[in-house]
C-alpha cells in the first residue's frame, strides 16, 4: 500500500477499517480529557468495557449460590475453564484439549519444564535466545541447577551477529544442529519482547526434533498478536500470559499448550495437584494421582474464577472480531503504517533519528516496533508520555510502541508520529 503521512489519509484508512467498531469495546485511558494514544498492548492490554459485567456475574453467582456455584447456576465454575478453550485453542492453533488456562506464566513455564526438560546423561543442554525476557532466564537457570548442572555450561544462548539486531533463522538452526548430541530442550520465545522479532517456530521445532530434543515456546508476546499453529508445527509445549495482547487484566490467568502426542506418555514427570486429576473421579478424593486427559491434566490448583471471567470477556471479543487471522490483516497494515510514519520523520529531518530494530519483513514481526533513538532517547520517551502517548521504555535507549488492531486506529499512529516530530523539534535533535 502507498501510505501517506497525513491526517486525511489516516482517517480514510480508519473509515475503511472493518474492525473500527471494536475500539468502543475497550476502555481507553484518558489524557487531559481525551483518549490517550495507547501503544502499550505489549505490556498490558486495555480493559474490555464488558469486563465488569463478566466479573459481576460471577460475584452474583457467589453471592446467591455460595459453594453451590461450583455445580449450579448459569456457568458452573467446575467447567468454567472449558468455556475458554475453544477461542484460546483457535488463537494458538491447537486442538481444544491441548490447551488449558491456569496459574501465571512463569509458574507454568516451571511446571512444563518439570515435564519436558528431561535431562539425561549427556543430553542436558538447553538452547534459548540471548536476551530473553529475564523471568525466562531465571526460570531456566534455576531449572538446570535443580537438575544438578551449571547454567554456564548447560544453557546455550544465541545472540545476533555483530552489528545485527535480530537473529537469523539459519544461525539458530545451525546451532541446534551442532549441539545435537547434548541437547535436551530448545526453549524460545515466539516473539522476542525487546526486538519484536517473530521467530520461525515451525523451523526451530523441526530442527530441535531432528536433534533429538524437545521444542517449547514462551508465547507471551505472540499469543493474541500473531497467528501460530502449535499443533501443526508439532510444537511440544508452550505457555503464555493473557494480560498483554489478550487484554485479560494485570496478572491475568496464563495458558498452556501440550501437544496431544504427549497425552499418554506415562514417563513424563509432573508436579501434580488435585485439579489435574480426572474430573469424573476428582471428588472421590482417592489416593494415587490419575491425570485428566489432555492439557487439563497439568492443572494443579482450584482455578481463579474471577481471572477466568476477565479472560472470557476478552476472548469473546476475539471471537466477535472473527479470530486472530482477521486481526492480523489489520495489524500488518497498521504496523506497516507506523513504520512508514517513522521513516518519514527521518526523511523530513534528513537524518536517522529513529532506527527500528524490529525486522522489516512483516512475517518476522507482530504489531510492536522497537525504536532505538540516536540520542536523548529518555527525553523523547518522556515527551511522549507528557503528551499522552503511552508506550514503554527499555534500557538503555529503546522505546517499544505497539499499535494493536483491536483498539488502535490509524489516526492514533498518525498522531503519535506528529508528537514524535514535535519532540525532535522541541528537544532539539
Ligand atoms: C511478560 C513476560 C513474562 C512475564 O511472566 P509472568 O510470570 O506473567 O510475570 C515472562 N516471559 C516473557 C517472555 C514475557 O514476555
Amino acid at each position: 500500500m502507498d501510505y501517506q503521512n497525513t491526517l486525511a489519509f489516516a482517517t480514510q484508512l480508519d473509515e475503511q477499517d472493518s474492525l473500527k467498531g471494536f475500539r468502543d469495546k475497550f476502555l481507553i485511558p484518558q489524557h487531559n480529557g481525551h483518549d490517550a494514544i495507547y501503544l502499550c498492548g505489549n505490556s498490558l492490554g486495555l480493559q474490555p468495557a464488558s469486563a465488569q459485567q463478566y466479573i459481576t456475574a460471577q460475584l452474583n453467582a457467589w453471592q446467591q449460590l455460595g459453594v453451590e456455584g461450583w455445580f449450579n447456576g448459569d456457568d458452573p465454575w467446575i467447567a468454567y475453564h472449558k468455556q475458554l478453550s475453544g477461542t484460546l485453542s483457535a488463537i494458538v492453533g491447537a486442538k481444544e484439549d491441548e490447551v488449558t488456562a491456569m496459574n501465571s506464566l512463569t509458574v507454568n513455564l516451571h511446571l512444563l519444564m518439570v515435564s519436558f526438560y528431561k535431562s539425561k546423561d549427556k543430553r542436558y543442554k538447553i538452547i534459548m535466545e540471548g536476551g530473553a525476557f529475564p523471568s525466562d532466564q531465571y526460570a531456566l537457570e534455576s531449572q538446570v541447577k535443580f537438575h544438578g548442572h551449571d547454567p554456564k555450561d548447560a544453557i546455550i544462548e544465541i545472540f545476533p551477529r555483530n552489528s545485527e539486531d535480530t537473529l537469523r533463522t539459519e544461525d539458530i538452526l545451525e546451532i541446534i544442529n551442532s549441539n545435537a548430541d547434548e541437547l535436551a530442550l530448545v526453549l524460545f520465545s515466539g516473539i522476542n519482547y525487546y526486538t519484536g522479532q517473530f521467530f520461525d517456530i515451525a523451523a526451530i521445532t523441526k530442527a530441535a526434533h531432528q536433534a533429538g530434543a524437545i521444542a517449547g515456546f514462551d508465547l507471551a508476546h505472540a499469543a493474541g498478536n500473531v497467528p501460530v499453529k502449535l499443533h501443526n508445527w508439532n510444537v511440544d509445549f508452550a505457555c503464555w500470559c493473557s494480560y498483554k495482547y489478550m487484554n485479560s487484566g494485570p496478572g491475568g490467568i496464563s495458558g498452556i499448550f501440550v501437544h496431544e502426542k504427549h497425552f499418554d506418555d506415562k514417563t513424563l514427570n509432573r508436579f501434580a495437584g488435585w485439579w489435574g486429576y480426572r474430573q469424573d473421579k476428582r471428588f472421590l478424593m482417592a489416593p494415587g494421582f490419575q491425570a485428566a486427559k489432555g492439557a487439563d491434566g497439568w492443572q494443579v490448583s482450584t482455578p481463579p474464577i474471577m481471572l477466568m471471567a476477565l479472560h472470557k470477556a476478552s476472548l469473546d471479543i476475539f471471537e466477535q472480531a472473527g479470530g486472530i487471522e482477521v486481526l492480523r490483516v489489520k495489524s500488518e497494515l497498521l504496523t506497516g503504517y507506523f513504520e512508514f510514519v517513522l521513516n518519514e520523520i527521518n526523511n523530513n529531518f534528513g537524518k536517522a533519528i529513529f532506527r527500528i530494530i524490529t525486522p522489516k519483513n512483516k512475517q518476522d514481526r507482530g504489531c510492536q516496533l522497537s525504536i532505538v533513538c540516536s540520542e536523548k532517547a529518555r527525553e523523547i520517551f518522556d515527551y511522549l508520555t507528557v503528551n499522552g502517548v503511552i508506550g514503554d521504555w527499555r534500557e538503555p535507549n529503546v522505546i517499544r510502541l505497539s499499535p494493536v488492531p483491536l483498539y488502535n486506529s490509524f489516526k492514533d499512529v498518525f498522531v503519535a508520529g506528529s508528537i514524535l516530530t514535535s519532540a525532535v523539534k522541541e528537544i532539539g535533535l
